[in-house]
């Protein structure tokens, strides 16, 4: 039956997306810049500062992406403050999966473009340590195109370039068969998608799992995931590794 989230006449870039991608693209840009700038400037030993905090800006990045994928599957709905329209998309995720592959580039980043551009800007106008800037940078671009990772996620292996095949191949972007894992009812592992390092842990260790006990006991709130039916009405969830 058709549905208006498969309706691609419904899903374009417009000129307020592209302004967003811009200007997040920017903020991530003059905070690398002036990293680098200011390590040129400094002793050696800061460039090896600086090299350590990007590594660590995309590490985290990958940390953070699971958080907030696990909060917005998990709770609030689609008239939630702020965050409703993201948890309603992430819940039709579920449902038509390979739909996000066929979304527009700007359509797809613009929210976590807006997020980089709040969160990265101001800092970036306010400091000078190469170090800091160096760390919000990376981080700040791994989260604007972690949503483009994950889209790729979804490509089927002939279509992607090659280059991307082999970047998720190699673990720096994440891998196609790790995230399909996520997409199994009832979604409650491997919610990473920069480079989905952290799914293992985050997964073995129940990090998940302990802070939705401690979320229940607290406030009450029992996560999606606790009651998610097995859905039938789940497509195109089985993936394969063309
Ligand atoms: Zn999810
Ligand atoms: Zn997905």
């Amino acid at each position: 039956m058709a549905s208006p989230y498969t309706d691609p006449t419904r899903f374009v870039s417009t000129r307020y997306h592209r302004a967003w991608l811009a200007s997040g693209c920017i903020s991530v840009l003059i905070s690398l810049a002036k990293a680098v700038t200011g390590a040129s400037r400094s002793s050696p030993r800061t460039w090896l500062q600086l090299i350590a905090s990007g590594l660590v800006g995309y590490v985290m990045a990958d940390l953070a992406t699971g958080i907030y994928h696990w909060a917005i599957d998990n709770y609030g709905c689609s008239k939630t403050p702020i965050f409703g329209p993201q948890i309603e998309s992430f819940l039709v995720h579920h449902r038509i999966p390979w739909a996000i592959a066929t979304r527009p580039v700007a359509y797809n980043l613009h929210v976590l473009a807006q997020g980089v551009t709040f969160m990265v800007l101001p800092i970036t106008l306010l400091y000078n340590d190469p170090v800091l800037l160096g760390f919000m940078g990376v981080f700040g671009g791994c989260i604007i195109f972690c949503q483009q990772f994950h889209a790729w996620a979804h490509g089927a292996k002939p279509k992607l370039p090659q280059l991307v095949v082999a970047l998720q191949n190699a673990g720096i972007i994440v891998p196609r068969l790790q995230h399909a894992a996520h997409h199994r009812p009832p979604y409650n592992s491997n919610y990473c998608i920069v480079s989905g390092m952290w799914n293992r842990f985050l997964d073995k260790s129940k990090f998940f799992v302990a802070l939705e006990i401690i979320l229940f006991y607290m406030l009450g709130v029992q996560p999606r995931s606790w009651t998610e039916p097995n859905s039938e009405s789940t497509q195109g969830t089985e993936f394969q590794d063309y």
